[in-house]
This record gives C-alpha cells, structure tokens and sequence, in this order.
C-alpha cells in the first residue's frame, strides 16, 4: 500500500471533520493504480471515525471490489467509489459528505447560484440528484447514479449527503469546501432579492488563472489536527459511581450541542431497584459524576452534595410507570420548540434522526414547569409507551433503554430539526423514500457509536 496515499487519504477524512463536511459518517477514496484504490474504511465494531483516522486505517481495495489489504470493512456504499473509478478514468479521488448546507439545498426545488468566485465553476449548470436518502450499495444502483452524475463534479444525494469527485485529494476536498460555501450564500441571500452572480465565461475565466492544488495541499496540512483520541473507557454500569459517571458524559455531549445548559437534566436507574441518579442543577457541561445526586422512589435525596432538581418527580414517576425505561433526558433546544410552537411537524429529512421525528410527537400545551402531580400525570399520559414527549414552550423528555440511545435521539432531533429549517427557508423539503425509511428502520441503531464519537470530540 502506498503509504504516502494512505496518509494523505486519512488526512483528508480529518480535515473535511474539522471543515465540519462530515461527522461520524463520510469516506474517501483515491485511485493508486489502474485497478486498485484505497479507501476509508466503513462503520464497524472498533472502525475510527473521521476525525480518529490514521493511515495504517485505511483499506486497499481493487476495482472488483475486493479488499486486498486492510483491517476493516469497506463503506456499505463502496459501490459508488468503484462504479466512478471504472466509469470515469479522469477521476482520481472521491469524497462523500454529508455537509450540512448542501444538505438542505439538495431537500428542496432550488439550484446552487454562483455567488462566490472560487467554484463558481463547479456549479454553472445544475448539479445532479440521486435518490431520496436511500444507501446506494448494489452495482445496479451504483451504475444509475454514475450515469445520472454524468461529467458533472458533484452529486447530490437528498436525505443523505453529497459525493465530489476530482483529479486528487486536495482537489476533491476544495470542491466540497466550495460548493458548502455557494451554498450557504444561497441560502442566506434567499431574501435579499436579485443578486449578481459569477457568469459561466467569468466562471471559466478564474477558474483558469487558478494555481494548482499544491496551495490547497499545503493548507491543508496545515490545519490538520492529526488524529483525534480515543474516548475514554466505559464506566462500570454496576457501580454507583459508574452511572453517575454515565449521567455526566450525557449531560457533556448535549451541552456540546446547545440542547442543555444549567437547568435540563439527566437521570438513569442504578442497579439496586428502587432507586436512580439525576444530574444537580449547575454547568451541565462541566458536571463530574461525584455531584450527581441518587433519590429513592419517594423522591428523597439520598447522596450526592447537591440538591436534585424537582423535576425528580416526574423521572420518578416515569420510572415508576416505565419498567424498560432506564434513562431519561430532558433539553431545552430551539428547533425542536419552534415546530411544536408553530403546530408542525419536522419531516424525516435525513437518515440520520429520521426515526426521531418520523413518529407524531406529543405535546403536553400548556407552558409549564412539570413539578405539581396533575401536570406530571398528564405529560406520562402522553409519554405513553412511546420514547418522547414534549412540553411546549419548555422542553423535550426522551426516554430510553440506555443513555446512549436517550442521548442521541436528543441530539438528532435537534439536528434534523436544524436541517429541515434550513431547507423549509429555501423552499419545501422533500422526506426520505419509504423504501429509505424502511432501510434505516431495519438498520442497527448506531447510539452507541455516536456515543463514542462524541465522547472522542
Ligand atoms: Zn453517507
Ligand atoms: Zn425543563
């Protein structure tokens, strides 16, 4: 395996992370013979991800398909590597991302508009789509997504990501960069009328001055971080000071994504029955597992140096009432009050969160603090068996059979709620296929990977 190749391969990976071009999914490919590549590996038990990558990680895979070198599997969507290499022999490398503001672009009825000089060129005619959120992982599939790609740089793959292609790393991870940034220009200037944009010849024309991509590979260098740590081990469920220690990494993560501060909470069941942990109130972001409180059944303050919060009693009485529920987290986000507030639903958009949203959530109406017995009743009526409820104007109870699954439905639906907003500004965002939805229901759920992956952060 070309060790230069491969080192250059990952570095790309982490720095389309640190571009925010993609999170725990994306990967990258580049052409190192006239049959063989090498690729970034896809998700499985023990796979790094993006941010994590080193270059002993990655893969070397021939044009058929087969892994020839490598300790991981391949993407599940390495059809679409190989369908481009075979197809189109000016491509060097391949990047998939799942960038955010090209995303939302790709949701709606809205081409790109050239409003940056840098890439004006990649978006001149409008770029290709391709499915509905559905993972192209046959040859059949892939064939029909090279074909619709035609000559073009990029793709658009609605409800799942982009695809760049281009005569290198470098190369591949600029136009990325780009088309993020035409993107979110488009965005933003969607109120501000007409505006004068890059025309095909001046397009053309800079493109042509441009220096080569060494500028871009220096820069990039540059900014690399290198590869990220590992997250730390997991704690022992079976002690105390282990869920306590769970309780705090929750309250770390969804402080990390704006959804708690101070006053939200977190709380997990311990090993002996009749009993949980609940976070104090204070900087969820800084929490350490010795300033979780426990409470008995009652509600009382068992341990812990500070008070737990009142809202003990509803968790209490969600614990009581929910004998699979072992978790519980409550946010205070902005997207996901601002659809219940406006009386609409956020569409499953994306794969990721899709199943958050794609059930009708309840609301509790009436902005509330849920400390009295009659509302508490009232918000586990609606609670129900299902694994959400929101109060309007306040908050999002989530509850799970792990922190990890409770953790990453709050953060997702946040997400997804961010995205679909972004796309609704720009025009009606489509929701994934039913043959999409129906593919990521019948998937593994990955919490505990996102888990990780942010723990790593
Ligand atoms: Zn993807
Ligand atoms: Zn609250």
């Amino acid at each position: 395996m070309s060790k230069a190749s491969a080192e250059e391969l990952a570095r790309t990976l982490r720095v389309a992370h640190l571009l925010g071009l993609v999170s725990l999914y994306g990967h990258s490919s580049v052409r190192v013979g006239p049959e063989t590549i090498l690729v970034t590996p896809g998700r499985a038990l023990g796979s790094p991800p993006p941010n994590r990558l080193r270059a002993d990680d990655v893969l070397s895979v021939s044009l058929d398909g087969s892994v020839l070198e490598g300790r991981y599997p391949p993407p599940r969507d390495i059809a679409v590597h190989l369908a481009i290499y075979r197809a189109r022999r000016e491509v060097e490398a391949v990047l998939h991302t799942h960038q955010p503001e090209m995303l939302a672009l790709g949701l709606v009825e809205r081409e790109l508009l050239p409003l940056a000089h840098q890439g004006a060129d990649l978006i001149q005619s409008p770029l290709p789509r391709f499915g509905s959120g559905e993972l192209v992982t046959t040859q059949a599939q892939a064939d029909a997504l090279v074909q619709t790609m035609g000559a073009a740089a990029a793709c658009n793959l609605p409800g799942h990501g982009v695809l760049v292609v281009g005569t290198g790393l470098a190369h591949v991870l600029c136009r990325a960069q780009q088309l993020e940034e035409q993107a979110r220009m488009t965005r933003l200037a969607i109120s501000m009328g007409e505006l004068k944009t890059v025309s095909r010849d001046q397009a053309e024309r800079i493109a042509g001055q441009r220096a080569g991509m060494e500028d871009f590979r220096n820069y990039y260098a540059a900014i690399d971080p290198g590869p990220g740590p590992a997250p730390p081990p997991n704690p022992d469920p079976d002690t105390v000071i282990g869920v306590k220690e769970l309780v705090a990494r929750s309250c770390h993560i969804l402080r990390r994504f704006g959804v708690v501060r101070h006053l939200e909470h977190v709380s997990h069941r311990l090993p002996e029955p009749g009993r949980f942990v609940i976070s104090p109130r204070g900087d969820l972001g800084q929490l350490r597992a010795e300033q979780v409180a426990s409470v008995d059944m009652a509600g009382n303050w068992v341990d812990g140096p500070l008070e737990p919060p009142p809202f003990r009693f509803l968790h209490r009485d969600i614990f009581l009432a929910r004998a699979d529920v072992r978790a519980i987290v409550h946010t205070h986000e902005t997207y996901g009050r601002l659809y219940p507030a406006a009386g609409l639903a956020v569409l499953p958009v994306h794969r990721t969160g899709a199943l958050v949203v794609r059930r009708r959530l309840p609301v509790y109406d009436i902005p509330d603090l849920i400390f009295d017995e009659e509302p508490r009743r009232a918000v586990l009526a609606l609670l129900g068996d299902g694994p959400i409820v929101h109060e309007r104007a306040h908050g999002t109870d989530y509850v799970a059979a792990t922190i990890e699954k409770a953790t990453a439905a709050a953060v997702h639906r946040e997400w997804i709620a961010e995205l679909y907003h972004r796309a609704a500004q720009l025009g009606t965002p489509r929701p994934l296929s039913d043959a999409a939805l129906e593919q990521v229901s019948r998937e593994e759920p990955a919490a505990s990977e996102w888990w990780d992956y942010w723990l790593g952060l």
